[in-house]
């Protein structure tokens, strides 16, 4: 799950990571009263999305008067901004983050990631940020430093000086990029995260080190123990379809291909998205209706890949193991007569009362073609829709 980055920064600021002060608005009349209310000759407003690369897109913007956040907020507010992570489709703004301005002497990247391979959480810091950190790990690897934080203890004292030296900071500004990295880790495992992202990391030309933007995501199994992290979700930011497939406990995730797969279990998910792919079709989703689904649940896994309009034809691909091939093709059929379907349907079952499933379905009377195997099913349904 992610957050927007002033949620973030107002959960960072709790354990002690030093931010500016900033108003979250909804309404260009907002936007006008926090740039009096913060009172700063020199503010920022800032597009509330859930991707970055705002700031190239437009969707950061210094002001110097409330006349011309006024005029920013109204251009902002509303408009689908595009940015190099948001895909072509780009994101609506609907909250503005207007902030006191700061006077940056320099920009640096600090983050936090859970790493598998470490199996510990990694701080990841370099002197050069503000760009693009994948541009840095490819062309100057050895720029980037990482420190394993351990699990247990958390980050060490000699760690965090070690990472304020790698920034480039001395005196009183080590300090202060001291204290903000062990705020950062200290948040990070208090909150779950699996990533806490500060890009940039300033100092400014006063001297005082602070996150200029923040970025946190959550590891979603471990949200029921963050009630308060659960409350920060931004339904406008995420996938109608995925929000309705998850009310059903269904794995739902959108791509952007136009064959629309029902499938049991991750693997044979992925299976399934890699035989389309070889026999030249496109996915246009992974959903996956886990192991003991029943009737309803296809059903209404069923409706959640009609409503994308980029679905041109359907796969069922099911091994009826715990699930048994004649409730799914009960499912099927139901479905299918519910939503009048009219696209191309391909279903190949396999396992547990496979005859019976078939027998269902071909008696059925609906226009759908069964298959024997996943290259064959996978063949049927590209050509069905070519
Ligand atoms: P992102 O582009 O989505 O990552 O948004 P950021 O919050 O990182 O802002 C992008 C860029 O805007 C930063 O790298 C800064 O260069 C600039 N910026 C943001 N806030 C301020 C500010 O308070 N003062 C100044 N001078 N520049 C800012
Ligand atoms: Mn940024």
């Amino acid at each position: 799950m992610n957050i927007h980055e002033y949620q973030a920064k107002q959960l960072l600021a709790k354990f002690g990571v030093p931010v500016s002060k900033g108003i979250a608005c909804k309404t260009v009349d907002d936007v006008t009263k926090a740039f009096a209310q913060l009172g700063e000759p020199l503010q920022v407003v800032k597009a509330q999305i859930h991707a970055g690369g705002r700031g190239k897109a437009g969707g950061v913007k210094l002001v110097r008067s409330a006349d011309e956040a006024t005029k920013v907020a109204t251009d902002l507010l509303g408009k689908t901004l595009v940015t190099h992570q948001t895909g072509p489709e780009g994101r609506v703004v609907k909250t503005l983050y207007v902030e006191a301005g700061s006077d940056i002497e320099r920009e640096m990247y600090l983050a936090v990631v859970m790493d598998r391979a470490a199996q510990a959480p990694v701080v990841i810091a370099a002197a050069e940020g503000g760009m693009d950190i994948e541009e840095l790990a490819a062309h100057k690897p050895e720029a980037i430093a990482r420190h394993r934080v351990h699990p247990v203890k958390g980050l060490m004292p000699f760690q965090a000086r070690a990472i304020a030296k790698h920034l480039g900071l001395s005196g009183d500004q080590a300090k202060g990029g001291q204290k903000l990295v062990t705020a950062l880790v200290k948040a990070f495992m208090a909150l779950d995260c699996s990533l806490a992202e500060i890009n940039p990391m300033i100092v400014t030309k006063q001297g005082e080190v602070k996150a200029l933007d923040a970025k946190m995501s959550f590891d979603s199994n471990a949200l029921f123990r963050h009630p308060e992290v659960v409350e920060l979700r931004d339904l406008n930011e995420e996938d109608p379809k995925e929000i309705e497939a998850k009310k059903f406990d269904l794995n739902y995730i959108a791509l952007d291909g136009n064959i629309g797969c029902m499938v049991n279990g991750a693997g044979l998910a992925m299976s399934t998205m890699d035989v389309i792919q070889l026999k030249g079709g496109k996915p246009a989703n992974f959903l996956d209706v886990g192991g003991g689904a029943n009737k309803e649940q296809v059903t209404n896994a069923f409706k959640i890949l009609l409503s994308d309009k980029n679905v041109k034809g359907l796969l069922v691909n099911i091994f009826g193991g715990i699930m048994k091939c004649d409730t799914i093709a009960e499912g099927v059929i139901a479905a299918a007569r519910e939503v009048h379907l009219s696209l191309p349907l391909v279903v190949r079952l396999e396992g547990t009362n496979v005859e019976l499933g078939r027998k269902l379905l071909e008696e059925s009377g609906l226009a759908l073609q069964t298959a024997a195997s996943l290259d064959e099913a996978a063949e049927k349904i590209v050509k069905a829709i070519a």
